[in-house]
């Protein structure tokens, strides 16, 4: 007798409905079994959808196999396991490395094919082991500038061989130098503009580097108090074309568009904003999913209140992350909102199919 499929964050409609969308994002979290093939698949398989009635959800691959099916050839089930532990061991090897493992070295140490498992790394994680070891670094010198130290050590303790390495990086991922970056964002000047939006008043706010705040209901007054050490201004004519890209993103968040982002958090913040960006329009994933794909899914908590944390409203899209259940969950500007951007992203995307 198979064990029964029993989730607390997951109702058996859901898991159906995430079987029925090939929600990759679901793998591993239960099986699919068809009764009249006896054959088990991955939420995800490619294969044609059987009949509801023809399905059993299971908890897992080994009680699959204990109540007599087999996996299937096409999604290979069992490989799962094997493939998410090669990611975690990976993502272990970058996080201990003192500088950033080649990925030959890295696919050797976990028994891939290197090809193979950059694609599937960037696949669970959104970016590449590279992407993901220099991003890393990155986050670690933002960390170490936030102690009281030296700069210079600041950037050999986060793994840089040279400085000039580190200021560069420094440059695209922190917006800032790293010694702008150590003085709370002194010396660096913001421009803003409150915009009408179809949605009500926007605050636009950004660095020379890029967007550093995008909300809605807020002021000026608001903005001084979020960046105290700040040159705040007016944005002038040039500004206003920046501010109009922004609110046209508020009447169609699907749009796809590449605006320049300045956005200073922790390690963990900034991966979970890197996970939402990854988030296709039209979409949605679970607090679970968002914490998962940061490689902590035991911090379903801590993910939510990241994304709670982010900056810069609609363009880095957590109206896209919803409770495993489906239901809304929060939004930090109001639900009517959420729930509006979702609405004009399905509508788009219903369209294109
Ligand atoms: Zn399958």
């Amino acid at each position: 007798m198979a064990t029964a499929f029993s989730d607390p964050q997951l109702s058996e409609d859901a898991a159906y409905a995430a079987f029925e969308a090939r929600d990759r994002t679901m793998d591993g979290r239960f099986v699919v079994a068809v009764k009249t093939t006896r054959i088990y698949c991955r939420p995800s398989c490619p294969a044609r959808r059987p009949r509801r009635e023809n399905v059993e959800l299971l908890p897992d691959t080994a009680s699959a196999r204990d109540a007599g099916y087999r996996p299937c050839l096409r999604c290979k089930p069992d490989e799962i396991s094997r493939d998410r532990a090669a990611i975690a061991k990976a993502v272990a090897l970058i996080e201990q490395g003192e500088s950033i493992p080649a990925l030959a070295e890295l696919a050797e140490a976990v028994g891939y094919a290197p090809h193979h498992f950059q694609r599937l790394f960037t696949r669970d994680l959104g970016v590449s082991p590279a992407a993901y070891a220099r991003a890393l670094r990155a986050r670690r010198l933002g960390d170490a500038l936030e102690g009281d130290g030296r700069i210079t050590d600041a950037i050999y303790d986060a793994g840089y061989e040279a400085p000039s390495r580190a200021y560069a990086d420094a440059a695209a991922h922190l917006g800032m130098s790293p010694s702008a970056w150590r003085k709370g964002g002194e010396g660096t000047a913001i421009r803003f503009a409150v915009a009408q939006s179809s949605l009500g008043p926007l605050l636009v706010a950004a660095t020379d580097k890029g967007l550093c705040r995008i909300a809605f209901d807020e002021d000026e007054a608001a903005l001084r108090e979020r960046f105290p050490k700040a040159t705040i201004n007016s944005g002038d004519e040039d500004f206003a074309a920046l501010v109009t890209d922004v609110v046209a993103l508020v009447d169609d968040p699907a749009r796809a568009i590449d605006l320049p982002i300045d956005v200073a958090g922790t390690a963990f913040q900034q991966a979970v904003w890197a996970a939402l960006r990854a988030i296709p329009a039209g979409e949605t994933r679970s607090y679970q999913d968002i914490a998962r794909a940061v490689g902590k899914p035991g911090a379903v908590r801590a993910a939510g209140t990241a994304c709670g944390d982010n900056n810069l409203a609609v363009l880095i899209p957590c109206h896209r992350v919803l409770r495993s259940d489906g239901s809304l969950g929060g939004y930090a500007y109001g639900l009517a909102r959420k729930k509006a951007l979702l609405s004009r992203e399905s509508e788009v995307s219903g369209n294109v199919n």
